[in-house]
């Protein structure tokens, strides 16, 4: 893994510190979200794409730039009859009422922005980019609300839990066919000092190398948007899902792990990523992700990831 401040144990805890906070104010699912999945084996083909990346092994990330990917920020020349066949599912983390997700304070202690507000924002203008291509895209929600609404028992456990809210957007992901998912989450600590960017995926899945390679190329093109936007994020690397261990136990995210238990019937059937870009509890980091032009940024790093995977070789 990449040297980051805090590691797996420190992400775990992040994680972890959402549930509390969730269970704490008696609302459901709100880390269930800070975990997520995704497959597609049949990636487009493009004959003037760039060869197979060269991952790290170590760091999981891809030393060689990918400067037509990455630097242009619209590939036009991509908006042909064979992309309109491809779909792209985003999930927008948390959302409705009962899950804000992160949230921010002013120095009054009260919240100015939320988690879930900065992930639909991102995800809105990614799915406008993504279309702008002429690919096909399909959110898990597109307004302030839970996906699992009305509240329906999904994964048939016999009760009603932040684990459906999962399910419903896991369901909604492979109804669509999408070819490659992506969740899109804000960090959060209790320290507000912590700040940067880093991205999950799983190894655990039949598609892990698809995984890596997204993931790899999305971390990539994202602190890289971010820099040509005027802000430097720390990279806190890519990060493996084995190293969540919050929800009931499961080390796996629930929207990229496989399905292990009786909570989780259904796991999504395409390669895919869980982005945790910029931390909403730090200051600074806050203040970035009020404006558009990071928002935009956050957006084209996400849409080069998806394209650069979707186009690879
Ligand atoms: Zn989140």
């Amino acid at each position: 893994m990449t040297p980051s401040k805090g590691g797996p144990l420190r992400l775990a805890l992040l994680c972890l510190f959402t549930l509390v906070t969730a269970t704490l104010t008696g609302l459901l699912a709100l880390t269930a979200y800070d975990l997520a999945a995704g497959s597609a084996e049949g990636m487009l083909r493009n004959p003037t794409a760039q060869s197979p990346p060269g991952v790290d092994p170590d760091t999981g990330i891809d030393p060689e730039p990918r400067p037509a990917a990455l630097q242009s920020s619209s590939s036009s020349d991509l908006s042909t009859t064979a992309t309109r066949s491809i779909t792209v599912a985003i999930d927008p983390g948390h959302g409705g009422p009962a899950d804000t997700g992160g949230m921010h304070r002013n120095a009054e202690g009260e919240i100015d922005l939320t988690e879930k507000q900065v992930n639909l924002a991102i995800a809105i203008r990614l799915a406008e980019l993504l279309r702008g291509e002429g690919y096909r895209v399909v959110l898990t929600r597109e307004a302030d609300k839970a996906v699992n609404d009305p509240p329906q028992d999904r994964n048939g456990d016999g009760q009603i839990d932040d684990h459906d809210e999962l399910q419903a957007r896991v369901d909604i992901v492979n109804a669509s066919g999408a070819r490659v998912f992506v969740s899109v989450h804000s960090n959060g600590f209790p320290d507000p000092a912590e700040s940067g960017t880093e991205i999950w995926w799983s190894p655990d899945r039949s598609f892990a190398d698809d995984n890596a390679f997204l993931a790899a190329q999305t971390q990539t093109a994202v602190l890289k948007r971010l820099a040509d936007a005027g802000y430097r994020s720390e990279d806190r690397g890519l990060k493996v899902d084995r190293a969540y261990r919050v929800q009931d136990g499961s080390p796996y995210i629930f929207v990229l792990g496989p399905a292990i238990d009786e909570h989780h019937p259904r796991a999504t059937q395409m390669p895919g990523i869980l982005g945790e870009t910029l931390f909403i509890t730090n200051d600074t980091e806050a203040g970035l992700l009020r404006q558009p032009s990071i928002i935009d940024a956050l957006a084209m790093g996400y849409r080069d990831g998806i394209v650069a995977f979707l186009t690879r070789r």
